[in-house]
């Protein structure tokens, strides 16, 4: 394989609209592979197992962690979330371009790790999603219906402190409209896609050196 794939990290509170807008980019980009997480926490209604994340009993999380499965992992609002170096390490070796939803934790750590493998170095891009302000951001955590009081009161203080690491990443995009933050993501994940250091060889087929 002449090129690596590009492992697109996409960071946001939760209520952000990560979840709507990673749709409207699978959807214009259907190559793209989206990397199922592991979680403890309990499927939200229309959530399916395998598919949105592989859901773990904590017993079943913490085997998989001393296995070394995880190329990344976190506690977020109390739960375990983890992302499967399965999931990301061999695809994007292979070429494959894959988007990874994780928590600013998270993207640290696969910072952290790609400062110690040069591969993961070339393939690695972070995206820090982030709302107009915080007011917003509670209109949409309460109007989505899914979390009681108390969480909905962890997400918002959780969400603050994410916010403050938007400049650990190298792009930023405010979801104000729904549509125009689609567009933006899809056009950068093009671009990104372009970028010089996916390419393992010459890219027109000269030897180095010529
Ligand atoms: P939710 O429970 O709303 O699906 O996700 C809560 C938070 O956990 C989100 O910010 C999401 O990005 C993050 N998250 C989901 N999967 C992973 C993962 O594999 N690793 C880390 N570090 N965070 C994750």
């Amino acid at each position: 394989m002449k090129k690596l794939g590009s492992l697109i990290v996409l960071s946001g509170p939760s209520g952000v609209g990560k979840s709507s807008l990673i749709k409207a980019l699978l959807a214009a980009e259907p190559e793209l592979k989206f990397s199922i997480s592991c979680t403890t926490r309990a499927p939200r209604p229309g959530e399916v197992d395998h598919r949105d994340y592989h859901f773990l009993t904590v017993a079943e999380f913490e085997a998989r962690l001393r296995a070394g499965a995880f190329v990344e992992h976190a506690a977020v609002h109390r739960n375990y979330y983890g992302t499967l170096r399965s999931e990301v390490l061999e695809p994007t070796r292979a070429g494959q371009d894959v988007l990874l939803d994780i928590d600013v934790q998270g993207a640290r750590q696969i910072r952290a790790a790609a400062a110690r493998d040069p591969e993961l170095a070339r393939s690695a891009e972070f995206l820090f999603i982030g709302p107009p302000s915080l007011a917003v951001l509670e209109a949409r955590l309460r109007g989505r219906g899914t979390d009681d009081e108390p969480t909905i009161r962890l997400r918002l203080s959780n969400a603050e402190a994410e916010l403050r690491a938007w400049c650990e990443y190298d792009y930023v995009i405010v979801n104000d409209r729904l549509e125009e933050a689609a567009a933006e993501l899809i056009g950068l994940v093009r671009t990104l896609r372009l970028r010089a250091p996916r390419w393992r060889e010459n890219p027109f087929g000269l030897t180095e050196g010529e």
